[in-house]
């Protein structure tokens, strides 16, 4: 788990006071992984104070991170200091909280990022890091995994050093989020609680966070009694208890899904979830009800069609990537899953999408 939180609008400022004791030297920066939606935007990055030989570095979202983008950013952190830093504090959506950490664990532990894919393979703690989002919804500012695309798969490094050391929860931060972008994220998050509310690996910690941020999440998306201000709070505390939830639990077929569009057509985690969830009747039919209703409510309109064109080829890799999730698929489906869950049926799902 996160061992420290704030949380509050304007808390953003506290960052300095919080890094301060864990400097580690003049030789040892903090480096700064900013969403380069910011780039120029003085309102956030004027608050960053850099000292010594500290750093911002700008990381592009149109994609979500691979294994090899990490590589190549721990090799300039190491090519360019002579000491580890004190600290990787990532600034944005999943995208920059995921590369932080990620960032983090690859420092002190050798070897390729895509080595680590999987449940439990990292042997060394990570440097500090901090987490602070500006998007509100993945769940990654509490999650112990970071998702990466690698040559082989779309999966997570899944650990105990993953999470963050830090998290700073400041609402005001998502205030300039698009709509279309708040919607899709936001539903990150209600599939998170769907997911596991409706899994079999559910349990009193999970569901305690899932059946709140799913109570909050209907206020957000479907309620009209919530000001801009406390619609931005809500979500914020949503994504956290969601994610909270999944931590002891699994996510279910969307995400599992959402992977394979994930890894074959670069559809970004957010979208994709929609994308499939809106197919998934048959097995979240409640789910499923309310997802359509929040659509309509907010004139959401999913892109159709997008894997009419692909291959049979491409249609099997999608499936592969998609089954390679088993927790996933146990805890949709139970222990027999395989019988239930068949590669035609996953190409059936596919063809309508
Ligand atoms: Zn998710």
């Amino acid at each position: 788990m996160v061992s420290r939180v704030v949380f509050g609008r304007g808390s953003f400022n506290q960052l300095d006071e919080i890094l301060a004791p864990k400097r580690n030297g003049r030789h040892a920066p903090f480096i700064y992984y900013v969403d380069d939606v910011f780039k120029g935007n003085r309102w956030l990055t004027s608050r960053i104070n850099l000292s010594y030989k500290d750093k911002i570095i700008y990381v592009p979202t149109l994609e979500e991170p691979k294994t090899s983008q990490i590589d190549q950013l721990v090799e300039d952190i190491i090519l360019e200091f002579s000491e580890l830093p004190s600290g990787i504090i990532g600034i944005g959506g999943g995208i920059v909280l995921d590369v932080a950490k990620a960032v983090s664990l690859m420092l002190t532990n050798k070897g390729e990022a895509k080595d680590y894919q999987g449940w439990d393979l990292i042997k060394q703690p990570s440097i500090y890091h901090v987490g602070v989002p500006t998007i509100s919804g993945t769940g990654s500012e509490v999650s112990r995994t970071t998702i990466l695309t690698g040559p082989e798969r779309k999966l997570g490094i899944n650990s105990d050093y993953t999470p963050f050391h830090q998290v700073v929860l400041d609402p005001e931060l998502t205030k300039d989020v698009p709509k279309d972008q708040w919607f899709y994220t936001g539903m990150d998050c209600f599939v998170h609680c769907v997911e596991s509310l409706d899994g079999t690996y559910l349990n009193a910690f999970s569901q305690s966070y899932g059946e709140k941020a799913l109570e909050m999440c209907k206020e957000i998306f479907l309620g009209d009694d919530l000001s801009k201000e406390e619609a931005q709070d809500k979500l914020m505390m949503a994504s956290w208890h969601g994610g909270m939830s999944i931590a002891y639990s699994q996510v279910g077929v969307a995400h599992a899904m959402s992977y394979g569009l994930g890894y074959l057509l670069g559809v970004k985690h957010g979208i994709g979830n929609c994308i499939v969830f809106d197919h998934l009747e048959d097995y979240y039919p409640e789910g499923v009800k309310l997802f359509k209703q929040m659509k309509a409510k907010h004139n959401i309109t999913l892109p159709k069609g997008i894997c009419a064109d692909l291959e049979p080829h491409q249609f099997d890799k999608m499936i592969d990537v998609a089954l390679s999730l088993e927790p996933l698929w146990e805890n949709a489906l139970g222990k027999d899953w395989k019988k239930e869950m068949t590669r035609e049926k996953l190409l059936d799902l596919y063809k309508k999408m």
